[in-house]
């Protein structure tokens, strides 16, 4: 079983410090069920490759722990010594621990940028629709090249026919962060296979969850990646997918409002009536938050504007269609979303012009990022809340200290509001992905002293209708440089 990595991107050697591997050694590392091999067959600066062997020793997976599941392993004769399956996984989690986790202590930068990279991955044992590889695949942007592998007479005793093997040599092309190249083979692999050599318990759900925080919500296939790997546990796949969910219930409720919508109004050219009949449906608070931050950033007089955790694209669309902004640049984490995105302001379609004025970027909000400086405002809609406490001190330095625009706007949920939400627990928090939501307090409480350190002066104030005792239900902070 063979895994190779390469890059194209100069220098590639340093692909060495993103796997924590140097390639001018050979790497060894045992594992429970066998034993790793890792080099680089070819290693200049034009072009690197890693590769790993994978050994299994097949008398070790009949006699070992191993044999939990399923009875895959009640005789000698199996094909798991000789595919890439979920003991690929394991070996990439024990072997390149770092490089999944997405941290490179030489190369940090590099570590977090998408670069070109080429996977590939056989033999990869494929059970279910012909297209299933390019379902799972194509949807991350990976061009892929799937070749049948005939099949030996090792696997024939399998009981697979001849002229239907199910496996395949797999290649996958793209321009990704290794991280995430790696966490997709870590789950996909699996996925493709069906099987698994261990046994699934709910520790498997919460892996699946770090490995697919970036992505898994927003594929069109998340139902189908987490059924199968869960082994069809549905009601863990149910529970991996509520928490994964991105957008909050009110993005969604606003998604709803605008499938009833006959047409989309052009991006560019937002019709009048649309405007006003929107006026008239009763206000959303998701939308009402978009306009509110997009009539802010107007008023600041804003020309060039960052949206930082763009999501799907709601608030760029808002502003391309204001004329008073020359550069719209829209950044996420999450490549789906930002598929969405072009789809969203019709990209494509657009013409020369109004394409010059908008870029979309893959990016994390945590690292210091040189392509977001220089701008008039940056905009976190609805994002601070997705971040792990210990993230949100990265976020502050990435935005506040490095990137340093005039303005910045960032909203997050009112807590205390959600009393007011019908069917929410006393504690519940609006949506699963949030890691904390703040009470107007406790929303203050972080603003100031982040104004204050970084030197920018701060307003706080509501968006939407104000109650008396919970306030507004959305809570936005506008900070300008002093
Ligand atoms: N601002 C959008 C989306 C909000 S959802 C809107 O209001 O409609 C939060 C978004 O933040 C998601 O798209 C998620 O992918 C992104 N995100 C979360 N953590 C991030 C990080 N560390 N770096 C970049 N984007 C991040």
């Amino acid at each position: 079983m063979l895994l190779t990595i390469t890059t194209t991107h100069s220098p590639a050697t340093d692909l060495g410090f993103l796997l924590h591997k140097n390639p001018d050694r050979v790497h060894e590392m045992d594992l429970s069920f066998g034993r790793a091999v890792m080099f680089y067959p070819e290693a200049n600066e034009n072009r690197t490759t890693f590769a790993m062997l994978l050994d299994i020793d097949p008398v070790a997976l009949v006699r070992g722990k191993n044999k939990t599941s399923q009875g895959l392993f009640d005789q000698y004769v199996s094909d798991r010594p000789y595919v890439a399956s979920s003991f690929l996984s394991v070996a990439i989690a024990k072997s390149l621990r770092n490089a999944l986790g997405g941290t490179s202590k030489e190369r940090q930068g590099l570590a977090d940028t998408p670069i070109p990279l080429t996977a590939r991955v056989l033999p990869v044992p494929v059970r279910g629709d012909e297209d299933l590889v390019a379902r799972l695949f194509e949807p991350l942007g990976y061009d892929l090249v799937s070749e049948p592998i005939a099949l030996d007479d090792k696997l024939s005793y399998l009981g697979e026919s001849w002229d239907q093997s199910p496996y395949v040599a797999l290649s996958l092309s793209g321009t990704v962060r290794l991280r995430d190249l790696l966490s997709h083979i870590y789950v996909l692999i699996p996925v493709l296979d069906k099987r698994k050599h261990y046994f699934v318990d709910r520790h498997e759900l919460e892996k699946l969850i770090k490995k697919g925080e970036s992505w898994l919500g927003a594929h069109p296939e998340k139902e189908l990646i987490a059924n199968r790997y869960l082994r069809f546990k549905r009601s863990w796949a149910r529970e991996v997918l509520m928490r994964l969910a991105i957008e909050d219930i009110i993005e969604e409720e606003a998604a709803e409002s605008q499938a009833t919508q006959s047409e989309t109004p052009d991006p560019v050219e937002p019709p009048k009536d649309a405007a006003e009949a929107e006026l008239e449906r009763p206000i959303r608070l998701h939308e009402l938050r978009l306009d509110t931050v997009a009539q802010k950033l107007q008023e600041l007089g804003a020309r060039r504007v960052v949206d930082l955790g763009c999501g799907s694209g709601k608030l760029l669309k808002r502003l391309l269609a204001e004329r008073m902004f020359k550069e719209v640049v829209g950044i996420d984490v999450s490549t789906a979303s930002l598929e969405n995105a072009a789809r969203r302001l019709r990209l494509e379609n657009l013409p020369e012009q109004q394409k010059g004025r908008i870029k979309l970027l893959q990016g994390a909000l945590t690292y210091r990022d040189r392509r977001i400086e220089g701008f008039d405002a940056a905009a976190l809609v609805e994002v601070i809340e997705h971040l792990d406490a210990d993230r949100l001190a990265a976020l502050e330095r990435a935005v506040f200290e490095f990137a340093q625009p005039e303005h910045v706007i960032i909203t997050t949920p009112n807590r205390e509001y959600n009393a007011k939400f019908e069917g929410m627990e006393p504690g519940q928090l609006r949506h699963a992905d949030h890691r904390f939501e703040w009470t107007r307090k406790e929303f203050a409480r972080w603003a100031v002293p982040v104004a204050e350190r970084f030197g920018y002066g701060v307003e706080i104030s509501g968006i939407g209708e104000q109650d008396p005792t919970c306030g507004a239900p959305s809570q936005m902070a506008v900070f300008s440089r002093v």
